[in-house]
Order: C-alpha cells, then sequence, then structure tokens
C-alpha cells in the first residue's frame, strides 16, 4: 500500500509548509471549503473512518453529535498525548508532515463550525509542541489560518496547549479538565463533550492519527478510504510495534493485516533463539493474546471476537524469557501510580494488585493469590468506574492471570510464607512516666 499518513518520513525538509504545499497539501481544505460542513461529515462518515486513539468510535458519528444550532462557541481539540504504554505513533506524524494533521484539524473544524482549536500535547513532547507552534505559525503566514482560512470567510485559531504529563490526560474528559487549567480528574458521562465539552461548549475530541486521515479522504474520497480493508474497518493503520521483535517501529499497513504478517513479515520475526509468547495488539491496556491467535486480524472487530481490542494499535510483543508474573506487576506498578483515585475500585484495586503480585514475586506467594487478583480486576472492569482506567488495569492483569496460571502456580509452589510483621515500638506504647496508677 501506498503511504498514505508517513509519506512524507524520509522526505528532505518534509516539515516545511512549501514541502507539504508542493505535494498536495491543503487541497483537501480547499476541497472542504467549498463543500457544506453536513456534506464534509457525511464524506468522513462514508469513509468508516473509526477512531484512532484508542475507542475506535466512528468519527463521523461523533462529529453529527455537535448541535447545529448551538448558539455559542464550539471547540475541536487533537488529542496528542500519547500517553499509552507501547505508542508512539501520533509523534511519527508530527515529526514528519506536522501541515498534514494542521489539515485534518481545519477540515474537522469546519465540519462541526468551530472557529477554535486545541492541540493538547503531553508535557514532556517539548519537540513535537514546537514543531507544530512552527508549522501553525506557518499556516497563519499563507492564511491558511486564521481572520480568512484559504480566502474563505472562515475563520480558525489553532493553539497548541502543553499539559503536566499525566496518563489519565489522554482521556477525553480529563483532557478537558486539564486544558481549562484544573487537575485533570476524568468526568462522567453524560453529559458528553460533544455538547458540553470544553468551558462548558460543545466540543469534539479527535486523536492525531484519526485527523491525519481526513485530508485524504477529502482529496481522494470516502470510497477509497472504504476500500482499504473490510467493512467498519477502513483506511491505513499506524501499527507501532515495540519489544522482542527484531526490527520494532511504527508501520503503516491497511487496516486489517494480520498479527503474523506485523510480527513475522514486517518486524523480522522474534529476536533470535526465542520464540513468542504473548503480545499486547493495542497498547498495555488491550487484554493480552498468545501465539495461537497471531493469525486474527489486527482490526477493531476480530481484535473485539479475539477478546481484547485494538486499541491505539500499539503491539507490545514478549518472548518466552518474558514472567508473566512479572509483566503483570509492572502493569499493576504502572496503572496504581497513574490512577487519578476517584473511584474506590480503581485506587484501591489497582494498588492491591500491585501488593499481591510484588508479594508473589517476592516469594511470599499464596495459593488463593490468582483468584483474588481476579476478583480485584472484576470489581474494576464493567463499566463500575468514572473512566476506562479501571478496565484498563484489570482487564490485561485479569487476561494474564487466566492465561499464564502455570506461571503464578509455579512462583507460588516455591513460595514460603512471609514473616509476620514486626510492628514498631511507639515511644508512648510502655508505661509512661509520671503518669503510672494516675
Ligand atoms: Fe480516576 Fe481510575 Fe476512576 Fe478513572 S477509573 S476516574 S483514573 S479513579
Amino acid at each position: 500500500m501506498e503511504p498514505v499518513l508517513l509519506r512524507a518520513r524520509g522526505v528532505p525538509n518534509s516539515r516545511h509548509i512549501d514541502t507539504y504545499l508542493a505535494a498536495g497539501g491543503y487541497e483537501g481544505l480547499k476541497k472542504a471549503l467549498t463543500m457544506d460542513p453536513e456534506a464534509v461529515t457525511k464524506e468522513v462518515l462514508d469513509s468508516e473512518l473509526r477512531g484512532r486513539g484508542g475507542a475506535g468510535f466512528p468519527t463521523g458519528r461523533k462529529w453529527t453529535f455537535v448541535p447545529k444550532e448551538h448558539p455559542g462557541p464550539k471547540y475541536l481539540i487533537c488529542n496528542a498525548d500519547e500517553s499509552e504504554p507501547g505508542t508512539f505513533k501520533d509523534r511519527e506524524i508530527i515529526e514528519y508532515d506536522p501541515h498534514l494533521l494542521i489539515e485534518g484539524i481545519a477540515i474537522a473544524s469546519y465540519a462541526i463550525r468551530a472557529n477554535t482549536a486545541y492541540i493538547y500535547i503531553r508535557g514532556e513532547f517539548v519537540r513535537w509542541a514546537r514543531i507544530l507552534e512552527t508549522a501553525i505559525a506557518e499556516a497563519r503566514q499563507r492564511d491558511i489560518l486564521g481572520a480568512s482560512v484559504m480566502g474563505s470567510n472562515y475563520r480558525l485559531d489553532v493553539w497548541v496547549h502543553r499539559g503536566a504529563g499525566a496518563y489519565i490526560c489522554g482521556e477525553e474528559t480529563s483532557l478537558i479538565e486539564s486544558l481549562e487549567g484544573k487537575r485533570g480528574f476524568p468526568r462522567l458521562k453524560p453529559p458528553f463533550p460533544a455538547v458540553v465539552g470544553v468551558f462548558g461548549k460543545p466540543t469534539v475530541v479527535n486523536n492525531v492519527e484519526t485527523l491525519a486521515c481526513v485530508p485524504s479522504i477529502l482529496t481522494r474520497g470516502a470510497a477509497w478510504f472504504a476500500s482499504i480493508g473490510r467493512p467498519r474497518n477502513t483506511g491505513p493503520k499506524l501499527y507501532c510495534v515495540s519489544g522482542h521483535v527484531r526490527r520494532p517501529g511504527v508501520y503503516e499497513l491497511p487496516m486489517g493485516v494480520t498479527f503474523r504478517e506485523i510480527i513475522e513479515e514486517h518486524c523480522g520475526g522474534i529476536r533470535d533463539g526465542h520464540t513468542l509468547k504473548a503480545f499486547f495488539p493495542g497498547g498495555s491496556s488491550a487484554p493480552v493474546m498468545t501465539p495461537d491467535q497471531i493469525d486474527v486480524k489486527a482490526d477493531f472487530d476480530a481484535c473485539a471476537e479475539a477478546g481484547s481490542m485494538l486499541g491505539s494499535g500499539g503491539v507490545i510483543v514478549l518472548d518466552d524469557s518474558v514472567d508473566m508474573v512479572e509483566a503483570a506487576a509492572n502493569l499493576a506498578h504502572f496503572y496504581a501510580h497513574e490512577s487519578c483515585g476517584q473511584c474506590t475500585p480503581c485506587r484501591e484495586g489497582s494498588d492491591w494488585a500491585m501488593d499481591i503480585l510484588d508479594r508473589i514475586l517476592e516469594g511470599h506467594g499464596r495459593p488463593e493469590d490468582p483468584a483474588t487478583l481476579l476478583r480485584i480486576c472484576q470489581y474494576a472492569s464493567q463499566g463500575m468506574t468514572i473512566c476506562p482506567l479501571g478496565d484498563a488495569f484489570a482487564l490485561p492483569i485479569s487476561s494474564i492471570v487466566k492465561k499464564f496460571p502455570y506461571e503464578f502456580e509455579r512462583h507460588i509452589a516455591a513460595a514460603t510464607p512471609r514473616p509476620p510483621k514486626k510492628l514498631p515500638v511507639l515511644p508512648w506504647a510502655g508505661p509512661r512516666p509520671g503518669f503510672d496508677g494516675q
């Protein structure tokens, strides 16, 4: 497949606006401005583009939720937080083709009638924030952004907003809270951001890769986009592969290639002397998959049917050198650290899971530990928390417990009971001089 999202990778001076314009850049925006906003939305609906940030919600449908007749401002937010472990694809787009993203933002903003768009980027991504600011300045200079977008009567301002670096701010409602200057606490839904979003106004939040798909849908048409992949799972997709493969990296492939093609063909297979043990298909919050599932298609529906999820497309590959209990403990530490603390099952559950897994690794596992872990995970998932972080820690950990029970059994069989804790002797625990008998 000819690259669409990574077409600028390797092109000299690819970030400059002249390079982008010379390659046919901003033609999609030009075309969109000749259409009704509803027609632009319809084109994206017909393409069957689904969000690339994790949830896989149809992008065009999300845009239709914005109330057309809302009298006040509306906003578009580009989610460039990219905090999911194992995910590093959005930075690749920004690194080589920032104007592709800005064009997608401009088209989406026009479609929902927003005059202000924000790019919310993780605080640590200083390099990519600067690249975006330079590209926005170039677009303003050429009147592609500003009071009169490409000579039309449509006005659009785009701003880069740097977060403070919290995993949870990749979730759209906590991102909105953070953008408003508050602590990144997820909000209860409904109301959904499309109706009550940033500053209480209708807001659409779309991921970088999602928005980068939009210009080519306008220039090449919805039918072209929908012809890649299969119904409901269309278009080009960035798969970022990390872990124990020979050639980790970001690969642009048609949606729905199999994990075997990704791991064996494009990434050169597992490193020498080892075999595949497990892989996370869509970042660390996706339930783990096993070698017998390597022929599953890497698309939204196939991964869901296989009991996991495509998520962000961050494929983390583990070979037979990995202790899966250690892998589970690693995840638990991350999610316990990142829980915002609002919901008891997430706040306490991730901490308990971390403590139990640590204890097993320290050689003090108990026979009942796997069942306890599953019960903790059950309470934290199934929609019992405000945001999906509950599922994000519970689903991968419970999948490891279920799919690798013998690894837990091995640790527990070799365990020794933990010696009882020595309680500290408090200074006032003994008889207090001067107070005895009074
Ligand atoms: Fe916070 Fe976790 Fe509840 Fe999400 S699920 S709101 S991260 S406590």
